[in-house]
């Protein structure tokens, strides 16, 4: 952003609200960045820039929203983060789509609706010989941070009084020192028409405290990796070997062992980004058309000892508070980040629809009817963004005359952007409030190098000095030019930007993709340019030469 002493002098701080049940670290992040809190009593409805709160917001909140606000959910994302909405909805592309592709989450069974099918399941299992019986494991559908969880193989010891589902049990979980662990993700979608999905590549690594074992299914710190339950069990201030204190690594610390063991760690990270993107495309259609939102996510995923990727739940306003000094360091550093991605103007200080640029900027982006995409992509219905019209012409031009010169050229540009914009990052508004301030950025991230320690199957003992923070370079980038700027892309070429701070974009991650979600979603385009990548990530000797039936049986 163009930065003039004139501008510097009536610059007003950016303004956040909070909902009172929102974590200190939030408030704590946005202090440190110059914003100030917004004073009900001192000022006007819509003097705020960015309101958070952990509840979704009432579709008036989002009808009135104004150019220079933003909001922390979009509507209709729910469908996600309820287990037994997230299984019906992956159950059904399942069925669409094959498979092969959706075969990321355990087999579930709603209850009571699915008691049946469940029974069924569970003696045709019993009854086929040399078949060791499952594990089950049943959650509650709307309880979160491990309450009400129960573990069982045996239909006796099944029990529910509400809602739940019934999750085939990861039983084979790639433990650590014998410990069991998921990852916690970060996912930011800035935009969900165009679809636009950034992972964070510093996260958490969540164990359990006491040793994993089958034989004690009823021990909660031994098969439940939740940081609510295992801080207070009796391991964990001590010690543990090969794990530490606490119960948290994060992602630097893990992919350093994962190197230091020579796992492919890029292959997995992959994996686990095309489980994101499928997931979220589950729902796309269905979220409702508004602007000026994001949705910060927290994807749970466990690895199996074969190194599969499961994904065990999607959480709706992941826990922010600051457990341990590992989380101060990747939760903190995650909330500067999301705010750089929110990429505030200079005129969004003004708070104001006469603002320099705003009538270019922000129209069409302020009134908008809440019509889902499906919707939207009839002739007449209007365009978030810009007229449709408008919109449509810019980008097929930009998108054309993009394919026309060599993709490789391309790929070039977005690498060569994507380093740049690591050592020269981006001069957000808040960026140089902060500097202005004096202010210190987070602190770095942490580089702790693993100790010795044995993955199963490992050969090679840990090297003592590696040091990794990437999971991954930038993706392709999408190329469109659209008159009118969402915040999420970049004011210089309209572009979701690669990169910001650890977020990496993943979606859009080719032109193919990208033209498939601008103008309402084409599931079915999304899904085989995935396939395309998936099978492109494969090892040469791997990869499928012809197409499988059960990716290509589109309904
Ligand atoms: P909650 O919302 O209560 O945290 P989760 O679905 O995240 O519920 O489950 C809590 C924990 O239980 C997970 O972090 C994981 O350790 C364990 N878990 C959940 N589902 C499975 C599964 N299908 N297989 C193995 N472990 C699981």
């Amino acid at each position: 952003m163009a930065y003039d002493h004139d501008a510097e002098d009536i610059l007003k701080p950016l303004v956040f609200r909070l909902h009172q049940s929102v974590p200190e670290a939030v408030r704590e992040v946005l202090l440190e960045r110059g914003w100030s809190e917004f004073d009900e009593q001192e000022q006007d409805e819509a003097d705020w820039n960015l309101y958070w709160q952990n509840s979704p917001f009432r579709m008036t909140d989002h009808r009135s929203i104004k150019p220079w606000q933003r909001l922390n959910h979009y509507p209709e994302t729910v469908r996600i983060t309820r287990k037994d909405y997230l299984a019906r909805h992956l159950k059904r592309m399942k069925g669409i789509y094959g498979p092969s592709l959706y075969e990321f989450s355990p087999v579930a069974f709603i209850m009571p609706n699915d008691y049946v099918r469940f029974i069924a399941e569970y003696t045709k299992e019993r009854q086929s010989q040399g078949k060791k019986p499952s594990y089950w494991i049943c959650k509650p559908v709307d309880l979160s941070r491990g309450r009400g969880i129960l573990i069982f193989q045996d239909i006796k010891d099944f029990v529910y009084d509400c809602m739940v589902i019934v999750q085939k049990y990861i039983s084979n979980p790639l433990l650590i020192s014998g410990y069991k662990w998921d990852l916690r993700l970060y996912v930011c979608v800035t935009s969900f028409c165009p679809l636009t999905i950034y992972t964070y590549e510093e996260g958490l690594v969540r164990f359990a405290t006491e040793k994993f074992d089958l034989g004690s299914l009823d021990n909660v710190y031994a098969h439940l990796t939740n940081t609510s339950i295992n801080k207070f069990g009796a391991s964990y201030k001590k010690n543990k070997e090969g794990i530490g204190r606490g119960c948290k690594w994060t992602f630097s610390k893990f992919r350093s062992y994962l190197r230091s063991h020579e796992v492919d760690d890029l292959l997995l990270w992959r994996r686990i980004n095309n489980i994101v993107m499928l997931t979220l495309l589950a729902i796309t259609p269905s979220v409702p058309l508004t602007s000026n939102c994001f949705e910060l996510f927290g994807f749970d995923i466990l690895i199996d000892d074969t190194f599969k990727p499961w994904l065990l739940e999607v959480n709706y306003s992941p826990a922010l508070c600051l457990d341990c000094s590992i989380d101060t360091t990747v939760k903190k550093r995650l909330l500067h980040d999301i705010i750089e991605l929110l990429n505030y103007k200079q005129t969004d200080t003004l708070r104001e629809n006469n603002g320099p640029g705003t009538k270019v900027s922000y129209a069409g982006r302020t009134h908008i009817p809440l019509t889902t995409q499906g919707e939207n992509a009839t002739d007449d219905a209007p365009n978030f963004l810009a007229s449709r019209q408008e919109s449509e012409c810019t980008a097929t031009s930009a998108v054309q005359s993009l394919l026309e010169v060599a993709g490789g050229s391309f790929k070039k540009e977005a690498i060569v952007m994507g380093k740049m914009a690591r050592t020269h990052p981006r001069k957000t508004l808040t960026s140089q409030l902060r500097e202005r301030m004096n202010r210190p950025k987070t602190s770095s991230q942490s580089k702790v190098t693993s100790k010795s320690k044995q993955l199963p199957g490992a050969r090679h003992p840990a090297h003592a000095s590696v040091q990794v923070t990437h999971w991954l370079p930038t993706t392709d980038l999408c190329n469109y030019k659209l008159t009118i700027t969402p915040y999420f892309l970049s004011t210089k070429d309209k572009r979701p930007f690669p990169r910001v701070g650890d977020f990496v974009l993943i979606f859009p991650f080719n032109d193919a993709a990208l033209e498939a979600s601008r103008n309402g979603i084409d599931v079915k385009s999304i899904v085989h340019e995935i396939h395309k990548l998936m099978n492109k990530q494969l090892p040469p000797g791997q990869q499928k030469v012809k197409k499988r039936k059960d990716y290509l049986t589109f309904r």
